[in-house]
């Protein structure tokens, strides 16, 4: 039995009572659906005296001026049979049923999944095991085990919706304690395992903001894992762009659950305006191998992850081309 430390919990039902309620207790953490942070509270990696529930606050997709306007608060499950999601952001939808199970999506939020903590096979583990090797860097300990090395921590980010989100371009839309303000997703994550969110204490993520997509557009979603029922991606992949039949006019390609960091890919541009033959579709897998480097913090071969990163651009695009 995994027991948890004794905490008070409070509702918030608005973004401002839950930011009110953080700045209360300097040692609050926000809590959506808890399908990530619970099971951590249990591993004995955060101790919080005060849990703030946002799980109350208005939830839902809406339309703003050529955007499309997702609530932090949204579940996973609504996100993936939204209606305007379906039909506007295929993609997205796609990756918010690809997460965990339908337990657990039925309870985790879009916020939640954006500012999951970073995922390792030494780390995620009860506080048993953890002490039994020593710890690591990232939590009580001074040895990073993947690496061996008493520096960086190369933990996963490991959300299903990141990489698309990235790949569409999203805001964010943040409420802390200096205020408001409004970030792009690609800003967001640095290459730090052990401090990943470029964000202030007590900083709400409330809402997504995704640009609508021109016309033409089609995208999707892979993702490798060991388990199709429940298990954390390997490695994801996000293909999205506007298409003329099968020329791509725009193409954006994001891999996650590699490192700290989702990896939009760099050198695209070369193959957009022309039609997307087998031998460009090898090209950009070519590309998306040289540029995807799988950290050993979540399972499998971090050389097979990467090929797997090649075959999945290439099943992709083939698909997207029509
Ligand atoms: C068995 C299992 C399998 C899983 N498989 C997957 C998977 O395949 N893919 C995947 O992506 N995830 C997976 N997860 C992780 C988790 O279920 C999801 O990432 C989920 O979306 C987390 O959302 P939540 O609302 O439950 O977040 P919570 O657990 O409530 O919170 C997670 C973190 O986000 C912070 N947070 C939450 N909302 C906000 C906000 N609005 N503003 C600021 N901070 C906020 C919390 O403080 C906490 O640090 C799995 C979990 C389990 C237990
Ligand atoms: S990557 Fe290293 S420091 Fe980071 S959680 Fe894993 S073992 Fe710990």
């Amino acid at each position: 039995m995994l027991r948890m430390d004794g905490f008070v919990y409070r509702h918030a039902s608005s973004w401002e009572d839950a930011l009110a309620l953080w700045q209360s207790n300097p040692e609050a953490q926000y809590i959506a659906g808890g399908t990530d942070l619970l099971p951590n509270v249990k591993h004995g990696l955060f101790a919080p005296k005060l849990l703030v529930g946002i799980g109350g606050v208005p939830a839902g997709v809406r339309r703003e001026a050529e955007a499309i306007v997702i609530s932090a608060a949204t579940r996973l499950d609504d996100l993936a049979v939204d209606s305007s999601i379906r039909e506007h952001l295929a993609p997205l939808a796609q990756a918010a049923a690809l997460v965990a199970s339908p337990q657990l999506r039925a309870m985790a939020t879009l916020g939640g999944n954006v500012m999951l903590d970073t995922r390792c096979m030494y780390y995620n583990q009860t506080l048993f095991w953890r002490q039994a090797l020593g710890y690591c860097l990232k939590a009580e300990g001074t040895w990073c085990h993947v690496i061996a090395g008493p520096k960086t921590c190369v933990a996963s980010q490991s959300s299903d919706t990141v990489p698309v989100l990235l790949a569409l371009d999203a805001r964010l839309r943040l409420l802390g304690p200096e205020g408001r303000r409004e970030l792009s997703i690609r800003e967001l994550y640095q290459y730090n395992g052990m401090d990943h969110l470029r964000l202030t204490a007590g900083e709400l993520l409330t809402d997504v903001v995704i640009p609508t997509p021109g016309p033409g557009f089609r995208g999707s979603y892979s993702k490798l894992r060991t388990r199709d029922s429940i298990d954390f991606p390997q490695m994801g992949l996000a293909v999205c762009g506007q298409w003329e039949g099968s020329t791509p006019r725009t193409l954006e390609i994001v891999v996650g659950a590699v490192s700290p960091q989702p990896k939009p890919v760099r050198g695209l541009d070369a193959f957009v305006g022309a039609p997307l033959d087998d031998a460009a579709i090898g090209a950009i897998a070519d590309l998306v191998h040289k540029q995807t480097r799988p950290q050993g913090s979540v399972h499998g071969d971090s050389n097979w992850r990467r090929q797997m990163a090649a075959v999945f651009t290439r099943r992709a695009l083939t698909a997207l081309r029509g």
